[in-house]
């Protein structure tokens, strides 16, 4: 990319489409770092506020001033220039920054150099860009040999800035300078870059240039100014780069943040023997075992120690090599973690024997560390239990409870792909086309991976015998991803970049085609295919799971639900600390092989009649269902919604099984093939679905009541201390009369049910909330239901206006284009969803101050929708079973934050 000076803006080619950044400005955009301090975070950044943090507990920080984020958020909204006055203000401050250091930038006699880092309010690790030794040019890289008497460090120096400079600033690859740098260590006969002679990378540095000026067609920046508004513009560009936006998208974290940038004082770990550089953590990240954890190059700079091109020194080795700077880094090392009260992870320099601390922050750490590091804070009195809550990310939950790679196995597989992280955890295994193959391998013992163009409910049996599903259609809330979150199975979905051909079995991917019985790898919690067998490693819960958890739960006030359709699913939410079922899908209940073919019979029938036989099968099995759910769980609430798709979903599709149907049926193939096809809709999601099947057929809801109620008294018979209180759900309600007609219905036939067993029993009858205008009329709704449930899957998809299921075919082009940050489907829309989920609870409550109000769409376990439900006050957030600890974490944190 090339920038054009002029009036000195610099003004480079507009690569995206600024956001819109909406916030009240400072006047003030530079901070020296003896002005801020670490509560500045938003402003500064965390790399700046903790530099200033550092600088204010007399820390050797090497000085310097900080570009605040707002500076960020105003070089977009000028559509990409950095303005006059900021320039102004930053070049004020390398006056001051001269006067600190006593160096001048571009002297000759005695060179400031400088290092620009990136530094946004949460950390971002290695998402941005960095430049290292900016200042120097042909005259100043002299000055700067003479000075310090190494001519090979100041010639390192030089060619290793004019390699980042033109691939950070400029974009021209990195690999034409490694190119040159083989060629030159090849001509030479030597293999190490410490081999090169002084000589030898002053060449370089030449080649550099000129490789530069070929690349972009004019000559490499001399003027120390220019190089360094190319940088800081570079690094405000670096936001937007696509791996930022994807961390972004991944950690919940706004674009609309910015980044800051950090201008500060070079100093050398490569001068020679007695200098160094290196990275190191308070504890073991990995583990969180209490101990400095880290590693160090002599003779090196910051990005050698991260580059793996030389092998670094385990961190206890300086020891030997510098005591001095050893202890002195190990005091430094626990007065930084008494001060922040957390593990850090610091990077240091030593520069001719002298120790400076570059920067700090809280390490990032595997999700068993934090547990163990936040437990451990408790026990040194460090921390508080609340605090020890809120130290934990939710999500990072999600690893400790699916199977995950193996670390070193994952580093040297290839990925082939990606799409949609649809349910978390690792999965390896031999890639199979079918259900049926699923199961037959899957009962040899064979670990398989289903890959389909999507699944459809028939599927459900292979999914379960699968370790992971990989689907070229569908979203985070299709079926695939319900279902396999529901499982706990790893599933990536939406993989549009797949061609597949599930007749032939095979599939192409990445350049390769791939057979059945070829191994393929998942991960379901970044959306990564690998095209090889990666070894997974099992979940394991330890004693500190179950002590913060115990801790969350004390400051909770939202319960936190289950959706589950089996016992077996219902038994492992309970195991992680559900309180009740907020959504039972019947219709998953019919799948099952002895069932689907008296729903298809019932689907066939010509009148009320026959349709009430079909039932009638299926009363029983309906009924035994709902009784091992109600036992397995106790008191606690069980929410059965009833039959809600198109009943298209349960028809056969394969021509034997349309030929056994007309047979039990006593139709002719065509009779059945008519049925089928006057079941097609355009818009099925739109179409004969929800309550608008119980407003058609009123048996099936009938049927359904009778076996909630008959079951819930069976239960209550066999279990006298049980008081069950069955929750009857009515999908997809838009209109208040459609409840009333449904419910009607169901009292009815509740009652009598009742009355004929001789039996007190109460239950509620409610609705989803799940279409606009449902939220819109909720007074009015409110009037006839017990209960709201937010269906948001169904009210995201028909805010927003498009499909669920194929979304993900664009949604890519949105976060691209910055558009949208994440995915609707996934994190609760605030701004319009959750607009409408907001005023139905208010207008709810108007008319029905009882109201018992619930969310039981997918959102019910993203951690930042869990936090706006506790906000907008429901009783309930309900998920999958194995996204329940995540809930109950996070509503606990949203309540210490409510409390602040
Ligand atoms: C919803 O729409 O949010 C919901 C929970 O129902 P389903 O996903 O079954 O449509
Ligand atoms: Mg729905």
């Amino acid at each position: 990319m090339k920038q054009n000076v002029s009036n000195g803006e610099f003004c480079p080619k507009r690569t995206k489409r600024p956001e819109r950044m909406v916030i009240k400005m400072a006047d003030k955009f530079v901070y020296l770092f003896k002005e801020g301090n670490g509560s500045m975070k938003n402003l500064l950044g965390g790399k700046g506020a903790n530099l200033a943090e550092m600088t204010s507990l007399n820390l050797p920080v090497p000085q310097g001033f900080t570009i605040t984020t707002e500076a960020c958020i105003k070089y977009y909204e000028d559509g990409e220039v950095i303005n006059e006055s900021i320039i102004a203000e930053i070049m004020e401050n390398i006056t001051k920054m001269e006067a600190i250091t006593g160096k001048k930038f571009g002297d000759l006699e005695n060179p400031l150099l400088v290092s620009v880092r990136s530094g946004a309010r949460a950390s971002m690790p290695g998402m941005m860009d960095t430049i290292l030794n900016l200042g120097l040019n042909d005259e100043v890289v002299e000055a700067f040999a003479k000075k310090t008497n190494n001519p090979r460090f100041a010639y390192d120096s030089y060619r290793r800035f004019i390699q980042m400079y033109s691939d950070v600033v400029m974009e021209v690859g990195k690999k034409f300078f490694e190119e040159l740098i083989d060629k030159m260590k090849e001509e030479k006969g030597i293999t190490l870059d410490t081999e090169l002679t002084a000589d030898d990378l002053k060449t370089l540095a030449n080649q550099f240039k000129d490789e530069y000026k070929a690349k972009i067609g004019s000559d490499f920046p001399s003027d120390a100014k220019e190089q360094l508004m190319g940088a800081i513009q570079a690094v405000f560009r670096s936001w937007n780069n696509p791996r930022a936006i994807y961390y972004r998208r991944m950690n919940d974290i706004p674009g609309s943040w910015g980044t800051a940038v950090n201008v500060q004082a070079m100093v050398f770990g490569n001068t020679g023997d007695t200098s160094g550089t290196g990275v190191a953590f308070t504890r073991d990240p990995a583990t969180g075992e209490k101990k400095l954890y880290g590693n160090f190059l002599m003779n090196a700079q910051g990005e050698d120690v991260v580059a793996g091109v030389r092998t670094p020194n385990d961190i206890s080795l300086l020891k030997d090599i510098m005591p001095e700077c050893y202890e002195q880094f190990v005091t430094i090392c626990s007065t930084l973690e008494n001060h922040y009260r957390d593990v850090q992870d610091m990077e240091f320099t030593i520069e001719d024997k002298k120790l400076y601390m570059l920067q700090t922050r809280n390490g990032k750490r595997t999700a068993a560390a934090a547990l163990k590091i936040a437990c451990d804070l408790v026990d040194e009195g460090m921390i508080s239990e609340k605090e020890a809550v809120l130290m934990i990310d939710p999500k990072q939950l999600d690893a400790l409870l699916h199977p995950q790679f193996d670390a070193k196995a994952l580093k040297a597989a290839k990925e082939i792909g990606s799409a949609i992280a649809a349910s978390p955890g690792a999965a390896c295994g031999k890639v199979v086309f079918t259900a049926e193959d699923a199961v037959a391998l899957g009962e040899k013992g064979e670990k398989v991976v289903l890959v389909r163009l999507e699944t459809s409910p028939e599927d459900v049996e292979g999914m379960h015998n699968s370790e992971g599903i990989l689907t070229v259609r569908g979203g985070t809330t299709s079926h695939a991803a319900v279902v396999a979150r529901g499982m706990g199975t790893c599933c990536v979905s939406g993989c549009g970049e797949i061609k597949i051909n599930e007749d032939a079995k095979t599939f192409e991917l990445g350049g390769r085609t791939f057979n059945e019985g070829d191994y393929i790898s998942l991960d379901g919690t970044t959306g990564k295919i690998y095209g090889e067998a990666i070894p997974t490693v099992e979940a394991t819960i330890g004693g500190e799971f179950k002590r913060l958890m115990t801790w969350a739960d004390q400051y909770r006030t939202l319960k936190v639900r289950t959706n589950a359709d089996t016992p077996a699913d219902a038994k492992k939410a309970a195991e992680f600390g559900a309180e009740g079922i907020g959504l039972c899908r019947t219709e998953h209940m019919f799948f099952e092989t002895d069932r689907i073919a008296a729903i298809r019979e019932m689907i066939c029938s010509d009148t009320v009649e026959e349709r009430e036989k079909a039932l009638a099968k299926l009363e029983p099995m309906q009924q035994g269902d709902f009784e091992s759910l109600y036992e397995s769980m106790g008191n606690y609430g069980v929410n059965i919604r009833f039959l809600d798709p198109p009943l298209h979903e349960f028809v056969p599709t394969a021509e034997e099984d349309i030929k056994a149907l007309a047979e039990t049926q006593g139709k002719s193939v065509d009779d059945i093939k008519a049925i089928i096809s006057s079941l097609h809709e355009f818009n099925p999601m739109m179409g004969h679905r929800g309550c608008r099947l119980a407003v058609t057929y009123p048996e099936i809801a009938a049927m359904q009541t009778r076996a909630v109620i008959k079951a819930a008294i069976a239960v209550s018979k066999r279990n006298p201390g049980l008081n069950i209180v069955p929750e009857i759900m009515i999908p997809l309600v838009g209109e208040i009369k459609e409840l009333a007609f449904v419910k009607k219905v169901v009292v009815e036939t509740a009652d009598k049910v009742i009355a004929d067993a001789g039996s007190s029993l109460k239950y509620t009858v409610g609705t989803m909330i799940e279409i606009p205008r449902a939220a819109l009329t909720a007074d009015e709704i409110a009037t006839e239901a017990d209960f709201f449930s937010f269906g948001t899957n169904d009210l995201t998809q028909m805010t927003f206006g498009f499909s669920r299921d194929d979304a993900g075919k664009f949604l890519k082009s949105y976060y691209d284009n910055q558009i949208y940050e994440s995915d609707p489907f996934a994190r609760l829309d605030q701004n319009g969803v959750g607009k409408l989920v907001s005023m139905a609870c208010e207008l709810g409550r108007k008319t029905n101050p009882n109201i018992k109000l619930g969310i039981c769409g997918e959102h019910g376990g993203d951690p930042s929708t869990v936090e706006f439900c506790h906000n907008v006050g429901l009783t309930y957030v309900s998920c999958s079973p194995f996204r329940v600890p995540i809930a109950r974490l996070a509503a606990a944190q949203a309540a210490i934050k409510a409390g602040k």
